[in-house]
């Protein structure tokens, strides 16, 4: 795994423009569990109960009691590991471009990298479903259930759930990041949510190499990856991002 790593290091230190693709596996090590595999959300929740848009505005009392409310105390708290880290480090050493990420933590933000498009929105903001006032989500008093802003709207969180449409305007930007990219890296995710599972082969046809890290081998490893690096995101992020700045005679 080392070589490999080396390998795509080198590649990364002659890429003039990198983009990351990341899913929720970059943020089980922040203690954010994902939605699908061992330790999954879904374990538990039955995902059209409880995240798809029908269920919430059927009953928002329930789907906040159950799913929300669980969400908003394990992301209130959650802080970048070393993965987040060194995508930071990577947009410093002005390696990285862009991130596209599907995940709703803002966990990219807060390590430091500055262009983040949030293709499934963001949990760190509610919307009044009333009067479209918006309310951080850590200020939110979850005292009463379901949250409701001044004018008794219920609070809705900024992210897209199940049934809702992605904003084009982050479709069109993510593609033109895949196709401008020369490569891109695939970070914890399982390559299964349309339509960000696209967007590394769109990459691909554009010319560019993959670097792929997860757990285990997905659907895009067999297909595109030119590196498929097996292991935790964290891990691998630091031992690639310390033989980036070895090359680089930091
Ligand atoms: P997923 O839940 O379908 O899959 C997670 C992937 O991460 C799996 O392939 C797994 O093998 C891999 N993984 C798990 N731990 C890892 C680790 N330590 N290092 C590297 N890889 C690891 O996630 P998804 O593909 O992102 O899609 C599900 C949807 O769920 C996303 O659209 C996202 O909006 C949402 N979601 C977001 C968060 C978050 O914001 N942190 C958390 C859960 C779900
Ligand atoms: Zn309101």
């Amino acid at each position: 795994m080392k070589d490999l790593i080396h390998r795509a290091a080198g590649d990364l230190v002659r890429s003039t423009n990198a983009v990351a693709l990341t899913g929720a596996g970059i943020s089980v090590e922040s203690g954010i569990p994902p939605f699908r595999g061992k330790g999954g959300l879904w374990e538990r929740f039955d995902p059209m109960e409880y995240a798809h848009i029908d269920a919430f505005m059927k009953n928002p009392a329930k789907v906040w009691d159950v799913l929300i409310k669980e969400m908003k105390g394990i992301i209130d708290n959650a802080r970048p590991n070393n993965a987040h880290k060194g995508l930071a480090k990577l947009e410093k050493l002005g390696i990285l471009k862009t991130i596209i990420t599907q995940n709703v933590d803002g966990l990219h933000q807060m390590a430091g990298n500055t262009d983040v498009i949030e293709f499934h929105g963001n949990f760190a903001w509610q919307r009044c479903m009333e009067c479209n006032n918006r309310c951080e989500t850590k200020k939110i008093d979850i005292g009463q259930i379901p949250p409701r802003c001044e004018c008794g709207g219920i609070y809705k969180p900024e992210c897209i759930f199940f049934g809702e449409m992605i904003p084009p305007q982050y479709l069109r930007r993510s593609e033109m990041a895949a196709l401008a990219c020369d490569t891109i890296l695939v970070i914890g995710t399982s390559a299964g949510v349309q339509p960000a599972a696209t967007i590394p082969l769109i990459a691909k046809q554009a010319g560019a190499k993959v670097i792929e890290i997860n757990l285990e081998r997905t659907p895009l490893s067999k297909e595109s990856s030119d590196y498929i690096i097996l292991g935790k995101a964290g891990e691998v992020l630091k031992t690639l991002t310390t033989e980036i700045e070895r090359l680089l005679n930091i």
